[in-house]
């Protein structure tokens, strides 16, 4: 029996340690610095829905607890590697031998330079602990105060959700007063998205209310307003930036060009998925990183590391876009499934709480 080592228990990580379950008998040891799995793709219910904040995390020990006795969950931040021992260092001092290795580390926020005290003022999406942060924040201005503004930099997906999420409960609440503004750097919104896609969501999220501008930079941001290249600065109370991602690689920060068989080396026992990857459709398109990338290079990758430590030959990797769900605002939701059909409104907004809550339940076991 052979130890399989996971590193980063996300959407990437969890389909890993799933498929290892459920096909071999290898000894798995799931890795995270965080004592739980954050459902990123729900991050706009906890922002400004009206549930828990919990319900966006499921403890890792309990996932781990229900996957079987061979599953091993140990909580710590991988720091080094030695691929040439097989050995993954940890902060606290742990070294965790394996045969195999998958990195599923996933990606962080990416803070540029270039923007003026953005790391000091801006609240980060990709934390769970950011998420609880901006939700008192928005909480506090939307109960308390009644009044003032709240800017999102970024619009793609996440900055679109979150500020249609946010402007729906506003406008719920009649708290008029409050404004949201969405800024981007590109001519639109959802940028490489499709026509149908960003026509739905500016029509959507101005009959909210939220103000949507494009083409603009952020220079700089301060503890009451957001400084923007050409249109100078606004009022903002409450700065939230969904402006791009950074791999958060033991190796790099760049993303991982693996093979097709997901291995970073010809050979390697280490291969790496999800958006710490590059990875590739069938037809050499690069695929998008998200959730469904994660998960079903997160399968194949198992699969192939099965394989591996059995001598047998290993797979291409095939993955593909089985399309997109944009959230916009309670129960609504504009997508193309399968690239192809469109759905909207009630309708859509019942698929995507669907989709959120299968993978919820392929992990909490509810
Ligand atoms: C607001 C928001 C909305 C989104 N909406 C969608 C959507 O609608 N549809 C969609 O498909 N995708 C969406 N995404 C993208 C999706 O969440 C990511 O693509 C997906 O989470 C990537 O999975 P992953 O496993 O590669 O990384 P992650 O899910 O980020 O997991 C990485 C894990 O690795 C751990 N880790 C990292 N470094 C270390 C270390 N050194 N040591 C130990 N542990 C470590 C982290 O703690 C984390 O648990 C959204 C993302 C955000 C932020």
């Amino acid at each position: 029996m052979a130890t399989v080592a996971i590193l980063g228990c996300g959407y990437g990580g969890s389909a890993v340690a799933i498929s290892l379950a459920k096909r071999s008998n290898h000894q798995i040891i799931l890795i995270d610095q965080n004592p739980f799995h954050f459902l990123q793709i729900s991050l706009h219910h906890c922002l400004a829905y009206d549930v828990a904040p919990a319900s966006v995390i499921v403890p890792i020990d309990r996932f781990a607890k229900r996957l079987g006795s061979r599953v091993r969950f140990v909580r710590a931040r991988a720091t080094t590697l030695d691929e040439e021992n097989r050995i993954l260092h940890t902060a606290s001092g742990e070294a965790i031998a394996f045969d195999a290795l998958i990195i599923a580390s996933g990606a962080t926020t990416y803070f540029p330079d270039s923007v003026k005290q953005l790391r000091e003022y801006a609240h980060d999406i990709k934390d769970f602990r950011g998420a609880l942060r901006i939700r008192q924040a928005f909480e506090s201005l939307l109960l308390v105060r009644g009044e003032g503004h709240i800017v999102v930099g970024g619009a793609g997906l996440s900055g679109v959700e979150i500020a249609a999420e946010m402007a729906s409960r506003i406008r719920a609440f009649g708290a008029s007063k409050i404004q949201v503004t969405l800024v981007g750097r590109k001519p639109t919104i959802l940028p490489a998205m499709d026509e149908y896609l960003i026509g739905e969501a500016t029509a959507r999220l101005t009959a909210l209310g939220v103000k949507i501008i494009c083409g603009e930079a952020i220079k700089e941001v301060s503890a009451d307003s957001v400084v923007l290249e050409k249109m100078g600065s606004l009022a903002c109370d409450l700065f939230v930036f969904a402006g791009g991602t950074v791999a958060q690689n033991i190796v790099s920060h760049e993303r991982i060009a693996v093979k097709q068989t997901l291995q970073t080396r010809e050979g390697s026992p280490i291969f790496a998925i999800g958006d710490a990857a590059i990875l590739f459709d069938a037809n050499g398109k690069q695929l998008p990183a998200d959730g469904q990338t994660a998960t079903q290079s997160g399968e194949h990758a198992a699969k192939n590391a099965i394989a591996l430590l059995a001598n047998r030959p290993l797979t291409p990797f095939r993955g593909s876009n089985k399309g997109v769900m944009v959230a916009l605002g309670r129960h609504n939701a504009s997508g193309l499934i399968l690239n192809r059909f469109k759905v909207r409104g009630a309708i859509g907004g019942a698929i995507k709480d669907a989709i959120l809550w299968l993978h919820k339940r392929a992990i909490a076991g509810f």
